[in-house]
């Protein structure tokens, strides 16, 4: 089969290497539509060879099952759920994986044409999705919909939502679906105008003017009693306690490596502030995400803005870390169709 090896910066060769080999328990799925996720811009980003199969945004049809398969069969239509539980704790019982403290490394392997991954680990595509919106609505939709799940949104509510990456965008949708307003916020244009695009009442550039204040013109003057931070950029992480109205919530779902700090009795236990965490998806939000686009409330497809093949994947790397070309979310067709 063909893979796409990152063998350095910027630089991405694709290979003709074994196709993976079923296993117990686990199932062979060949992979029609692979998405490139912002997680994924280290391995064009940073120097040097990063081995395997990268890729964990996939779906395709299951075209072999290992041996005690009992829940998935051949032709299913499927898309990958990357993280791998333990399958015995509390967590993983309720389907929870992503709270497993025993949890291994990912599936990956969504940047080869065929890849294996655990029974569990694949999830049905609902009919009338296909593969094509199957491969966004895992990671790129599931993950908002889980943290602005969380956030509990009233109908009507104001809820401010920080990035116009893929993940910021769909945030917009999700809110939007459940009810909500949403008012977004990122600094370039092309972004913005995706954001109004895909449901945003208004989209706002942080780096015009004070935005904590353009924020209250719109919401009130209290501010805004939802805020969803998707770009894990300090200054936007600051900014969402700008934004909150006392008595608020923040979920934080975009991350980085340095910490942040806060003033524990001034941004939140003064202001009455809730502040939550969203990591990942559960397999529910697949099931709650199919229900939402059989209702016409939202579509994977809306935020994605370039199609390549695995022959040309470099040039969807290159647009989507350049920001270049308007690209926003980039899918990747695996099979040569
Ligand atoms: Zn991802
Ligand atoms: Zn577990």
């Amino acid at each position: 089969m063909r893979a796409a090896q990152f063998v350095d910066q910027h630089r991405i060769v694709i290979e003709e290497v074994p196709e993976p080999r079923v296993r117990p328990g686990a199932v062979k799925v060949r992979v029609v539509w692979s998405a490139i996720c912002g997680s994924d811009q280290g391995l064009w980003k940073s120097p040097g060879a990063k081995p395997g199969i990268h890729g964990h945004e996939a779906a395709g049809t299951i075209v072999e099952v290992g041996e005690g398969v009992t829940r998935r069969q051949v032709g299913e239509e499927v898309l990958v759920y990357d993280v791998i539980g333990c399958g015995t704790c509390g967590y993983c019982q309720r389907r929870e994986y992503t709270r497993c403290s025993h949890r291994q490394g990912g599936v990956g392997g969504g940047f080869g044409q065929y890849l294996v991954a655990p029974e569990s680990n694949v999830l049905p595509i609902a009919p009338g999705i296909g593969l094509e919106r199957g491969c966004v609505l895992s990671d790129c939709l599931c993950t908002p919909l889980k943290a602005v799940e969380s956030a509990q949104v009233l109908a009507d509510e104001w809820v401010v939502v920080f990035g116009g990456g893929p993940i910021g965008l769909n945030a917009v949708q999700c809110v939007r679906a459940m009810g909500g307003r949403p008012l977004h916020i990122e600094p370039l244009a092309y972004r913005r105008e995706a954001g109004v695009r895909v449901g945003a009442q208004a989209s706002l550039d942080p780096t015009e003017g004070d935005l904590g204040a353009r924020i209250r013109e719109i919401t009130g003057p209290e501010g805004a009693p939802c805020v969803v931070e998707c770009t894990g950029v300090p200054e936007a992480q600051r900014a969402t306690f700008g934004a909150v109205a006392p008595g608020g919530r923040i979920v934080f779902v975009g991350e980085n490596a340095s910490g942040l700090s806060i003033n524990v009795s001034e941004d939140l236990i003064r202001r009455d502030i809730r502040v939550q965490g969203s990591w990942y998806f559960f397999p529910s939000h697949v099931e709650l995400a199919s229900t939402l686009f059989a209702q016409g409330r939202l579509d994977p497809l809306a935020v994605v803005s370039h199609r390549v093949t695995l022959e040309t994947i470099a040039d969807g790397f290159r647009m989507f870390c350049d920001r270049s070309d308007g690209c926003t979310k980039v899918i990747v067709r695996m099979d040569g169709e």
